[in-house]
């Protein structure tokens, strides 16, 4: 007799370059304005050194490189934003900067797909993100590639193409908040276990796409990104 009433979920995972098994993820938390660049395309206001905000994607919304993203429901404007994923191997709360990248498995490239314009609504009426940010298939991810091999380097180039042109071009050392404080800010709000992996903001040149683009998504020496958006799912 089965332990559960109906069929438990699958355990939601991302493939590791060079190796056969998988990283197993629980959590998928993100970074809100994290280049400087891109909050003021986005005319927010915000200052460089506010504090960093978190928000959170289902597991399940996880698409894999060469996978396809249906036009999501209820939005005229989907938007691309390509950021640096990182998967936590070691749990801990309140971690200090200083020991931040011994809790750091590895990294990957995603690509952070928000319904913009559902977004701009909920920051207008002060509502929760989840329903610009939360959707299905809205967490498309490369492989993971182990630290142990490429090291936590703070200079990586990061990009994103549409159709072969390129829309997003930065480095991470841009970012106002480095993997380090990153990791040890959000242990403060939320204990951090093996298995979470944080989204960690994106660069400026975030913009629409449609069905039929091919979006490709590039960081330095990390296994590359490449989903297709197709037409609405009807049901
Ligand atoms: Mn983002």
């Amino acid at each position: 007799m089965s332990a559960f009433v109906i069929d438990p979920p699958e355990v939601a995972s991302l493939p590791v370059e060079g190796e056969q098994a998988r990283f197993p993820v629980r959590r998928i938390y993100c970074v809100g304005r994290n280049y400087l660049a891109h909050v003021r395309e986005m005319n927010e206001g915000a200052d460089e050194r506010d504090p960093p905000f978190f928000f959170q994607k289902p597991r399940d919304s996880i698409v894999e490189d060469g996978g396809s993203v249906p036009y999501p429901t209820l939005t005229k404007s989907l938007h691309h934003e390509v950021e640096l994923v990182v998967a936590i191997a070691k749990g801990g709360a309140n971690i200090p900067q200083a020991e931040a990248l011994e809790h750091v498995y590895g990294y990957g490239v995603g690509i952070d797909l928000t319904r913009r314009d559902l977004q701009t609504v909920a920051k207008d009426k002060g509502w929760p993100w989840e329903m610009g940010k939360s959707f299905d298939h809205s967490a498309p991810f490369g492989a993971l590639a182990p630290a142990s091999r490429v090291g936590h380097r703070a200079d990586l180039t990061i990009k994103l193409s549409v159709n072969g042109k390129v829309r997003q071009t930065s480095t991470v050392a841009h970012m106002t908040w480095s993997v380090p404080e990153i990791v040890s800010k959000l242990s403060e709000h939320y204990r951090l276990e093996p298995g979470d992996v944080i989204m960690t903001g994106t660069p400026e040149g975030v913009g629409e796409v449609l069905a039929g683009d091919v979006l490709e998504a590039a960081i330095d020496g990390l296994p590359g990104l490449k989903i297709t958006i197709t037409e609405p799912v009807a049901s």
